[in-house]
């Protein structure tokens, strides 16, 4: 059984239907890419998975439950973390505060508790530290540990919203275009990155990009998008040589 599955998902606004019927599912310990020209559909359906939006039509499951309905706030709790492709951080925050808020998904109010800063509120408030320190060390973040968000040049910021969804300790991590905004160095750092958090972390990964050196690099599986349908499913290799897949790009 896959660790994930969309079942003829469906998103309409108004006339313009961005998600058709798409299927499709993500097995554990897999890097799951979702690839599109421009209007395909892609930031949709992460919006759904995310559960920003209620679909129009279809299911998702995650782990064995139906998670269709689940509120935002709650998948968190569930094991699915994401970043954003604007990055959304606080600017004004340093690195391990930024972190540290990563870890409120975890975090059960407990509000007594916490006004009367009991022994139990300060083992939790360990661990949190704890936590988003073991991050710094994984994203050799330590150089900006201190600094400010708003300081950090736009590569860093990446590294960091990344991190700050690995505090919530997910078992699925979506990627909105990890690439967007990076030089191609960057883009080859944030290929190990992603491969990392794969076999090291043991995180299964699903993704948006545009950039086909990373997908190419570090997906198992491939979706290629157009128009909301689904076009292709396969290998990387596979679905960029799949005549629909070129005709979609090209326009034809
Ligand atoms: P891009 O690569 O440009 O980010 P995308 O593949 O992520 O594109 P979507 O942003 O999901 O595509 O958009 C799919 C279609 O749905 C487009 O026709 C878009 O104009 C439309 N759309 C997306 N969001 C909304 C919205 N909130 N209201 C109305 N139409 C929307």
């Amino acid at each position: 059984m896959s660790l994930f599955a969309a079942e003829e998902l469906g998103m309409s606004f108004g006339g313009i239907r961005a998600v058709d019927s798409v299927s499709f599912e993500v097995e554990a310990g897999q890097v799951f890419t979702i690839i599109g020209p421009n209007g395909a559909g892609k930031t949709t359906i992460f919006n759904l998975v995310s559960r920003i939006y209620d679909p129009s039509q279809g299911r998702l499951r995650f782990r064995d439950e139906d998670i269709t309905r689940v509120p935002p706030h709650e998948i968190a709790r569930r094991g699915i973390a994401r970043t954003f492709q604007n990055i959304e951080l606080f600017e004004h925050a340093t690195v391990l505060h930024n972190l540290l808020l990563g870890r409120h998904a975890h975090a059960r109010p407990h509000l007594v508790q916490e006004l009367l800063f009991l022994p139990g509120v300060r083992a939790r408030e360990r661990a949190h530290r704890e936590a988003a320190e073991k991050v710094i060390d994984f994203l050799d973040l330590q150089p900006y540990r201190d600094s400010l968000v708003v300081n950090l040049p736009y590569g860093v910021r990446k590294v960091v919203e990344m991190g700050r969804a690995l505090c919530t300790e997910p078992t699925l991590l979506l990627l909105d275009e990890p690439s967007s905004g990076l030089s191609v160095e960057e883009t080859a750092d944030m290929a190990f990155w992603i491969e990392d958090i794969r076999t090291l972390l043991g995180i299964t990964v699903l993704m948006v990009e545009h950039d086909m050196s990373l997908v190419s690099a570090v997906s198992d599986r491939v979706l290629a998008l157009n128009y909301g349908r689904v076009v292709a499913c396969g290998t990387a290799r596979e679905v960029q040589e799949h005549p629909d897949v070129i005709k979609a790009y090209l326009g034809g």
